[in-house]
């Protein structure tokens, strides 16, 4: 049943948000729909900042337009969340009455600097990305925190302007999400790029009261240019006291609802309570946002929760994979060599299910989705 008089809150102003706010006006909701964002750049792409937007001074913020949604867009931060009074307040004092509220308010960048060390940078917001590239400019040498997915594509963007960047983690690039196999190949490909990877023993300290470096074990590394992608960290502390979060982030089920009538979340502030946990990409942002809108209007969602696709760009090579990460032991290779930068790979799970990784290779979304879904490999 469509409700035509609730109204809708929605917090937070990206991509999880967006799409909630889009598929409730797609499945008839008519009411209010209200939007309270804090990002004062507005609603735009995260992928691309670290991939394009950084490397490039011509290449702007990939934004949305909302316009045609009929939506209260209020630019201001939530602080706090009264589930009896179903009101959000935010930072300048306005209460917003809702009748079901969605959650969407992502992650922060994990910071790693001590209370006194001051200049620690980070790359999350477009605006992080404006307050970097100047620094990039200048920066001969650069230490990059980090060997997910973003440190590698913030090392890529100081390798495309010249800067010697040295890569500083616990594990091997990418090993935790992708597993050995596409590790190596990235340290491979790094290696030839002239990336310099430093395996830490212990999780790295910065140096400086204004971030100069890194400490690991009894070496000072120094660097023009530091930069911190050691993760993130849901963004709840406005839900305190709700019920709503716990540690871990906002607990959701299969329909994206939360252990609070009439809440529901989706995106990175998320943990699924009966899956494997956070799993904090823009795919599962957007299948959340279509889930959690359908459910506040008490309809059936027309996806799952999760979205097993990922992507990312590492040195001027593309890695698309869909399907269940991490990657163990050696794939069967489809097309292709991974030593030449274009393989397609599949690699089959004891579950049964397959995983399809375009590693530099042209392939569609698509044709990876049907692959994976595909028992039989075709050889031609
Ligand atoms: C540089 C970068 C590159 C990435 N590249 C990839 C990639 O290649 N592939 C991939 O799968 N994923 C990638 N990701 C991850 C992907 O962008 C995220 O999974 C996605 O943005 C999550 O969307 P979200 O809407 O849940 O949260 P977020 O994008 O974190 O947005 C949450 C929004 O809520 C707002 N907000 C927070 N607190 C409040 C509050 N109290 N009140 C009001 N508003 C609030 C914030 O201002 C923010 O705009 C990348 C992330 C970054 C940072």
């Amino acid at each position: 049943m469509t409700s035509v008089a609730r109204s809708i809150v929605i917090v937070g102003d990206s991509i999880a948000a967006c799409t909630a706010a889009r598929e409730l006006r797609a499945r008839g909701h008519d009411g209010p729909l209200i939007m309270i964002g804090a990002d004062p750049d507005g609603c735009y792409a995260r992928p691309p900042l670290s991939k394009h937007v950084l490397k490039d001074e011509a290449v702007k913020a990939e934004t949305w337009d909302l316009s045609d949604l009929d939506l209260t867009s209020i630019v201001d931060r939530a602080v706090s969340v009264n589930t009896e009074a179903r009101t959000v307040t935010t930072a300048v004092g306005t209460d917003i009455s809702y009748d079901a509220l969605i959650v969407a308010t992502g992650a922060a960048a994990r910071r790693i600097a001590g209370p006194d060390q001051s200049g620690e940078t980070v790359l999350r917001t477009f605006a992080d990305v404006r307050a970097l590239r100047p620094t990039l400019d200048e920066a001969r040498t650069a230490i990059v925190v980090g060997a997910g997915f973003l440190g590698m594509e913030v090392a890529s963007a100081c390798v495309a302007r010249d800067i010697a960047v040295t890569v500083v983690d616990i594990d091997p690039p990418l090993k935790r999400l992708l597993g050995p196999y596409l590790s190596d190949a990235i340290v491979a490909r790094a290696a030839a790029a002239s990336v310099e990877f430093v395996q830490a023993e212990t999780p790295v300290a910065l140096t400086g009261d204004r971030v100069m470096g890194i400490e690991i074990a009894d070496r000072i590394l120094t660097a023009d240019l530091v930069v911190t992608c050691a993760g993130d960290v849901p963004e709840t502390g406005w839900l305190d006291g709700s019920g709503i979060a716990d540690g871990r982030g906002v607990g959701i089920d299969e329909l994206c609802a939360t252990a609070v009538p009439d809440v529901f979340a989706a995106g990175d502030v998320t943990y699924s309570r009966e899956a494997s946990g956070r799993a904090p990409f823009w795919s599962n942002a957007v299948a959340q946002g279509k889930v959690a809108a359908a459910s506040a209007l008490g309809l059936e969602p027309t996806c799952a929760p999760t979205d097993d696709y990922f992507w990312t760009e590492i040195l001027g090579l593309s890695i698309k994979v869909v399907g269940p990460l991490p990657l163990l032991g050696e794939p069967t290779v489809i097309e292709g060599s991974v030593a030449d930068g274009s393989a397609l790979l599949q690699w089959s799970h004891d579950d049964g299910r397959t995983t399809i990784v375009a590693f530099g290779i042209k392939k569609s979304v698509g044709l990876l989705r049907r692959l994976a879904r595909e028992t039989v490999i075709p050889t031609t």
